[in-house]
């Protein structure tokens, strides 16, 4: 990898009017970072932390390349920690610039960033506590509450749809993206002169009938866009048939009178399912149920997602879609209350982390897998390694908190609830940008799945599209050519000749 690649900010070529570095999520997808410089700003758009794999400790740690100080603005797509994360890492690096959000992405930046702060300073005292313990030298955490704080004390939100100038030569706008709430898709454009051109940033592109979210919104015309890939390979499961197998993995549930465990994202698909569930109670589908959300998290994000349905899909009448809930629902926020549901019988739990990997999930599953009479129904993706993948591959036995625990619970898996647009939503987004002569950059994505959507899009609208890898760059020109892609390891090569 390219991790000597240091960024000088060297002015710019004359002809150059613009240069747009891929710092992550370039064949991953995960930590999502990209570097713009015009002759005016230098901006970063999103700033992830990479999630996931065993390496990503060592690759959030290591410095960014770039210097810090001399970086203007950052500008964020939306609040999940794999495009935010490292924001406050920036601010304990010296960052003193101001970072861009919408407003929704904003109140949830509140809620993610400190809670990843949190989870940073518990994780490196354990570390440390260890090492100390090995005589090794402790570790410094990524970054620290304070750190999320000063990063939150630097946004600057904007309402959908509105543009603003920054510094002397850019204009930036935030459109729908659909995804979560706030979640948006980047316009930028760049200036010199009378020159002008422009970048798209997809974001993480949401699917068009989500009823807590609008539809994503493409932009008309661009000269390039960063497109997203996560599912580049496949569509999704169809929505209402993965409602109906929700329904019927809470009758059979409630029939033999045990638990049902959910374990849920806080952010998304907690509010999703809550929905779902009410939909199906008013519908008749299902009985009514006590279900309790049961994570401090996914409770503040529940709040908000009701504060801000204006970014509710309308219904026939024009108002906004209310978000249905459970009739019997109820709030756990404080230990105690999560703890009272140990001894209740019959109940629905939605509880985080999604991947089971941490948080009050654990307690649960603890006291309900070895039950013949509990259900527990996946609703996300469960990445290799993880407690929750374990379940859903079939393990008869797991350890919670070090202790062995038989699974004789059912385990249903629901494949279709995806906060991501699937292969043929991606490229519906994206024609009407390549129609108007827009290049492509495949980011976000695993090199498989990336490479499956651009052979699609060789098909389909007869483009080829770009696969950055670290360090790679599009460089827009003033004359000419308005776009040229250069490999980050052809570049080091012609250097050292
Ligand atoms: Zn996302």
């Amino acid at each position: 990898m390219g991790m000597q690649l240091v960024h000088g900010f060297r002015r710019l070529e004359t002809d150059e009017l613009a240069r747009l570095t891929f710092l992550g999520a370039a064949g991953e997808v995960t930590g999502s970072i990209y570097l713009l410089e015009s002759e005016h700003a230098r901006v970063l758009f999103d700033c992830g932390l990479c999630q996931g794999e065993r390496h990503s400790r060592t690759q959030n740690a290591r410095p960014f390349p770039f210097r810090v100080k001399d970086l203007d603005a950052v500008v964020l797509t939306h609040a999940h920690i794999d495009h935010s994360g490292l924001v406050p890492k920036l601010t304990r690096a010296g960052f003193r610039g101001k970072i861009h959000a919408t407003e929704a992405s904003g109140e949830l930046l509140g809620v993610l960033l400190r809670d990843s702060a949190h989870i940073h300073e518990q994780d490196t005292k354990a570390e440390n506590r260890r090492r100390m313990r090995h005589g090794q030298r402790p570790l410094e955490p990524l970054y620290e509450v304070a750190d999320a704080e000063r990063a939150l004390e630097r946004l600057v939100l904007h309402p959908f749809d509105a543009a603003w100038e920054f510094g002397e030569d850019l204009r930036l706008r935030f459109a729908r993206a659909g995804h979560i709430l706030g979640a948006a898709s980047v316009e930028c454009w760049v200036r010199s002169g009378t020159v002008e051109r422009k970048i798209v940033f997809s974001g993480d592109l949401g699917r068009r009938h989500e009823p807590l979210l609008l539809p994503p919104e493409p932009p008309r015309e661009a000269d390039l866009v960063l497109l997203e890939s996560t599912y580049g390979d496949r569509d999704h499961k169809d929505l209402d048939a993965t409602v109906e197998e929700l329904a019927r993995a809470l009758r059979e549930a409630v029939q033999d009178g045990g638990n049902v465990i959910v374990p849920v994202f806080a952010v998304g698909r907690a509010q999703e399912i809550l929905h779902y569930i009410g939909q199906l109670e008013r519908d008749g589908r299902i009985p009514e149920l006590p279900v309790f959300l049961d994570s401090p998290m996914a409770v503040r994000a529940t709040e908000l997602y009701r504060r801000y349905a204006e970014c509710f899909q309308q219904t026939s009448a024009g108002g906004p879609c209310q978000a249905l809930e459970p009739r019997q629902l109820e709030f756990c926020r404080t230990p105690d209350e999560s703890m009272r549901l140990n001894d209740r019988r019959g109940i629905v739990i939605l509880s985080s982390s999604g991947m089971c990997e941490g948080g009050r999930i654990l307690h649960h599953l603890r006291h309900n897998l070895w039950r013949a009479s509990t259900d527990v129904v996946i609703v996300g993706f469960q990445a290799r390694g993880t407690l929750g993948r374990a379940l859903v591959e079939g393990a008869r036995r797991v350890r919670i908190f070090g202790e062995p625990v038989a699974v004789k619970a059912r385990v249903v898996t629901l494949g279709g609830f995806s906060a991501h647009a699937g292969q043929s939503e991606l490229v519906e987004w994206v024609a009407p940008l390549v129609k108007a002569g827009a290049r492509v950059a495949l980011v976000h994505g695993e090199d498989e799945k990336r490479a499956a959507l651009a052979a699609k899009l060789v098909e389909r609208l007869r483009t080829e599209a770009w696969q950055p890898l670290f360090g790679d760059r599009v460089v827009l020109r003033k004359r000419g050519e308005a776009l040229a892609f250069e490999r980050a390891a052809e570049r080091r090569a012609a250097t050292s000749r």
